[in-house]
């Protein structure tokens, strides 16, 4: 099984919740651009790749299982989506590049970054010496009713802001999600 073309695939990946100009947006946590619901891969290297090209890096990555992801999520910064690709797709090893992506939805870290309990909305996080920000907007994470910052926004809210449906990850994607004590940095 290497480099074969498929019609048609589900993945996941992780993404980050970003405020731009007053509008949120979804964010790789790898390359730091803004995803669109609905896509075409360009490569950013070689202007003359149809992406995804299999010897370089172009498409947009999802991998078949959420539970792989968990060696990636940068705790507590990092979501889940799930994604149906289509057009080429080049699968190897449980990873894959595509040609065309489409975000079929968001679920979001269900815990509050700060205690614990249940989350009830996103929020920008208070600044910490242990975390590093990679990119310039601040990432968003989950927090509380008791727990929430100056501002927030509610699942309603994140639902129609970006267009895609969004609920809260159940506990097994929260493992992931939490990377279970795994974490190693940025991917
Ligand atoms: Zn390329
Ligand atoms: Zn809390």
């Amino acid at each position: 099984m290497s480099d074969e073309v498929m019609p048609f695939l589900f993945g996941w990946k992780l993404s980050e919740i970003v405020v731009v100009e007053d509008h949120l947006h979804l964010r790789s946590g790898t390359v730091g651009v803004l995803v669109e619901p609905d896509a075409r891969a360009h490569c950013f290297k070689h202007k003359e790749h149809l992406a995804p090209v299999a010897n370089c890096a172009c498409g947009f990555f999802a991998r078949t299982t959420s539970e792989s992801l968990v060696l990636y999520a940068r705790y507590p910064l990092s979501h889940l989506l799930e994604v149906e690709l289509s057009g080429r797709v080049i699968a190897k090893r449980g990873e894959m590049r595509a040609e065309h992506q489409r975000i079929l939805r968001l679920l979001l870290l269900p815990t509050c970054y700060r205690c614990g309990a249940v989350a009830s909305m996103l929020t920008e996080p208070s600044p910490s010496r242990s975390r590093v920000e990679v990119f310039p907007a601040p990432a968003l994470t989950s927090v509380c009713e008791e727990c929430a910052g100056a501002r927030w926004w509610l699942c309603d809210e994140i639902q129609s802001d970006l267009g895609i449906p969004v609920s809260w990850a159940v506990p097994s994607e929260a493992l992931v999600l939490h990377g279970v004590g795994m974490n190693l940095g940025d991917h």
